[in-house]
């Protein structure tokens, strides 16, 4: 495989007015296409396949064969990973710093600004604290010590962090924006970059690898990329588990959720996350926002206030607003899986996996640690065993997730009275809380173990 430092559209006539094609890092001048042109056809699809190379003085480079659906030009291309969210900031990441030349395609032409993840677990600092990323991380965000659950503005049962991990006993309040932004300096300081504004429209897997089908997120030339392998971390709505049809399922949440990122005059506890249950099964969480590039000021601190029914706002307990919103959104709450992490070499890791409430802290953390072990994987060259080291944990952690949120968010009569009677037990009982924390702390399972190889 060559590697694609930039794009050159040569216009080649013979390939229509839309052909073109990402060669080298040579300049274009130094370049000579050479092509032979044969009508065949290519999982269904009808193509021209040729070769192509170029000169650089009278030495010829051989490209090797180049096919053409329909008119527009492929090229062999690296690994390619699409979606530049945490997963696929984090995958590009890990595989750069060992080596690797990767491609990193993003349809976005900015990074989101909006915070969504707002916990890191132990897990997650683990994983990244070889990449330098945890220090940074540890020092812009806030230690979040443990959960209060509040009844009647009285806390009727603490879950406290205290010894869940040696090192990080606690999860770490951050924006997902400031985790996002401190991957991408990593990726960038490791030498590796995101292509924005450039979108997967297709996706096919052969024998000899996947052809990607991308073109600019404005609109514009179709150019197909023949890569040994693509890492799908294209988020919940992914294109490349639609294009090759994996079935992903699952169930939902009867009710949308809200949320609002907003200032508040408040006494509680800012290392503590709180949650308040209130009568016909609504439920109030509260956690600090915690962004470097978010201004807070004097009147208030900035706080997420997310509920399971609208208006979160008019929902507060011992808080004041004391200022406009920063974000609001409502969100359905839905816990999906594929059925397989992998097809031929086409590997999902993150959202595009697997899908569950906000509840757990477990998204981004969960996707982040697929990543880890894709990349572990690939330096083993045993990516073969993705599906099996990851589909069961993933799979296990959507379930424990799912019922911790439907007992959170009582949706049923049944699950009303659980909440009302059975929870506040639970949270006292050693071995059940150990279990609900090591489900919110991403210890619930053990890492799969590369030294040696
Ligand atoms: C309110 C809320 C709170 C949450 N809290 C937590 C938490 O505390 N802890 C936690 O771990 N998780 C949390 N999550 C979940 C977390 O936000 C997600 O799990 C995480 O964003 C998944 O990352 P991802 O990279 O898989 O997907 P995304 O973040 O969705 O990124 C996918 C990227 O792919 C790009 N893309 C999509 N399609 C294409 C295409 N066809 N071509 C090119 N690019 C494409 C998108 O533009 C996007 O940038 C929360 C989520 C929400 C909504």
């Amino acid at each position: 495989m060559h590697p694609v430092k930039g794009t050159h559209d040569l216009g080649l006539s013979a390939f229509g007015p839309e052909a073109s094609f990402t060669p080298s890092k040579f300049s274009p001048k130094a370049l000579t296409f050479i092509h032979t042109l044969n009508d065949i056809r290519i999982l269904g699809q009808p193509k021209k396949i040729g070769i192509a190379g170029f000169f650089v003085g009278k030495t010829w480079i051989s490209k090797g064969r180049v096919s053409v659906p329909g008119g527009y030009m492929s090229y062999q291309s690296l690994p390619l990973i699409i979606g530049a969210g945490p997963i696929g900031l984090g995958a590009a990441l890990f595989l750069t710093r060992q080596g690797r030349e990767v491609r990193l395609v993003e349809m976005l032409e900015l990074p989101a600004k909006e915070s969504r993840a707002l916990a890191v677990n132990p897990r997650t600092l683990e994983i990244l604290k070889p990449t330098g990323i945890t220090r940074q991380m540890l020092e812009l965000g806030l230690p979040i010590r443990g959960v209060c659950f509040h009844r009647q503005q009285k806390i009727f049962a603490r879950l406290s962090l205290d010894g869940i991990h040696t090192k990080y006993p606690f999860m770490l309040g951050l924006s997902q924006a400031s985790t996002e932004r401190l991957l991408l300096r990593a990726l960038e300081r490791a030498g590796g970059r995101v292509e924005r504004g450039v979108k997967l429209v297709d996706c096919h897997t052969s024998d000899d690898g996947v052809e990607a089908i991308l073109q600019p997120t404005a609109g514009g030339t179709l150019k197909v990329a023949e890569c040994p392998w693509l890492l799908a971390a294209d988020g919940a709505h992914s294109t490349t588990r639609e294009k090759l049809k994996i079935v992903f399922s699952g169930t939902s949440l009867t009710h949308d959720w809200y949320l609002a990122d907003v200032p508040l005059r408040t006494g509680l506890p800012e290392d503590h996350a709180h949650v308040f249950f209130s009568a016909g099964g609504r439920l109030l969480f509260m956690i600090r926002v915690v962004d470097e590039a978010l201004k807070e000021t004097a009147e208030g601190q900035l706080w997420r206030v997310m509920s399971n029914r609208p208006e979160p706002l008019a929902q507060l307990v011992l808080a004041e607003q004391a200022g406009a919103p920063w974000w609001e959104s409502s969100f359905s709450v839905s816990h999906c899986m594929v059925a397989d992490l992998a097809a031929q070499e086409v590997y999902l890791a993150g959202d595009a996996a697997h899908l569950h409430s906000p509840l757990g802290a477990r998204g981004m953390n969960l996707g982040l640690e697929d990543a880890w072990v894709f990349s572990e994987l690939v330096r083993t060259k045993r990516l073969s065993e993705y599906n099996d080291l990851r589909r069961k944990i993933d799979r296990d952690v959507v379930r424990r997730v799912e019922l911790l949120t439907r007992m959170a968010a009582a949706e049923s009569p049944f699950s009303r009275i659980l909440r009302e009677f059975a929870f506040p037990a639970v949270v006292k009982t050693p071995v059940l809380r150990g279990r609900m924390l090591s489900v919110l702390t991403g210890l619930d399972h053990e890492l799969p173990d590369f030294t040696g190889h």
